[in-house]
């Protein structure tokens, strides 16, 4: 038994652990049904002391959202302790416990899974694939599915699959279009995204034309001056008020396609200001800060971006679509 503190935490999971030889959990959030049903599980292979949160409690939950992130913060304990080699990973929204090809245990979620779903002949670890070219954006998703246990790979894999035109008329239209199309054609689960600014005073344009908002040969550049053109003779800043909004889609064969939408409020400036980001980011001041997004770097606009929030949104009901029937 060794003194060593194990700690993971991110905005959603924050766990502590000390290996005690056996295990219990406590902590300054409510054991709910689906963490004591982790510790329940689990003590089919590992001794469990009883369910009362107490000072003796080895594993502290300070916040909880990911059965994967418990079970592979545990797994990680397990294996530094006792030499043990366990993995978890994610399968059809159910997590696994695996050891050198054993199956030692499986968490369901909730409302438990279709069995044909969860019987596929896709081997474990699944993949998602991000209807993308950009190594950035896929970045972005690949850290949080990773918390899901999932693989991510994008269209670089795929050369020859034919571009998929955006000629919806809404976000939504167009994500669809881009996921749905893309998992018809490799029989993949695709998530696809679709972005823009909406200006109230302008009736929610550029909306879904804001990549080439100032012409076909558009950038950035032209895009901005000529959002300020239209805004001339809109004065006052609580009359220029507009969001950034994320559309995300993810597509199945088989199923309902899921999703979510995500608004990030602000103002448009009547000058450029600041040097990160791209698109209309140093015209659009965040909230009431008086700061362009331009101004912030790329960690902090990441944490309550439009995207972050469609993609925070989207962990918390991706697992459950998942699991959910095929159609
Ligand atoms: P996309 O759908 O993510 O490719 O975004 C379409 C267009 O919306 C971009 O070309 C930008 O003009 C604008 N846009 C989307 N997200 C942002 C952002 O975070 N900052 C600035 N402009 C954005």
């Amino acid at each position: 038994m060794s003194d060593r503190i194990y700690e993971y935490k991110d905005d959603k999971d924050w766990f502590i652990g000390r290996w005690t030889g056996s295990f219990s959990f406590g902590g300054f959030i409510p054991l709910s049904e689906e963490i004591l049903r982790i510790q329940y599980n689990l003590s089919g292979f590992l001794p469990v002391r009883g369910n009362k949160a107490s000072a003796a409690d080895n594993i502290q939950l300070l916040r909880f959202s990911s059965p994967f992130r418990l079970l592979a913060f545990i797994a990680e304990m397990i294996n530094q302790e006792l030499d043990r080699h366990l993995e978890v990973k994610q399968h059809q929204g159910a997590v696994l416990l695996i050891e050198e090809g054993q199956l030692l245990m499986v968490h369901l979620p909730q409302s438990g899974l279709a069995v044909s779903a969860f019987f596929t002949a896709d081997s474990f670890g699944d993949t998602v694939l991000i209807a993308t070219h950009n190594e950035g954006k896929t970045k972005e998703f690949s850290d949080m599915f990773a918390k899901m246990g999932l693989k991510v790979e994008n269209l670089n894999n795929y050369p020859d699959l034919p571009e998929v035109a955006e000629t919806g008329t809404t976000f939504e239209e167009n994500a669809r279009l881009k996921a749905e199309t893309i998992s018809e054609l490799t029989g993949k689960t695709v998530l696809a995204d679709d972005s823009g600014l909406k200006v109230d005073v302008l009736g929610g344009l550029p909306g879904v034309w804001s990549a080439r908002f100032s012409g076909s040969d558009a950038d950035d550049e032209s895009n901005n001056r000529k959002l300020l053109h239209e805004l001339a003779m809109v004065f006052e800043e609580k009359d220029r008020s507009a969001q950034f909004h994320t559309t995300l889609a993810v597509a199945a064969p088989g199923k309902d396609s899921l999703i979510v939408e995500a608004d990030w409020p602000g103002y448009i400036a009547l000058q450029p200001k600041g040097k990160n980001g791209f698109g209309y980011d140093p015209l659009f001041l965040v909230g009431e800060t008086g700061r362009t997004a331009a101004e912030l770097s790329s960690a902090e606009k990441n944490q309550v971006s439009h995207r972050a929030l469609a993609v925070k949104k989207l962990m918390e009901v991706f697992p459950e679509w998942q699991a959910k029937h095929s159609l």
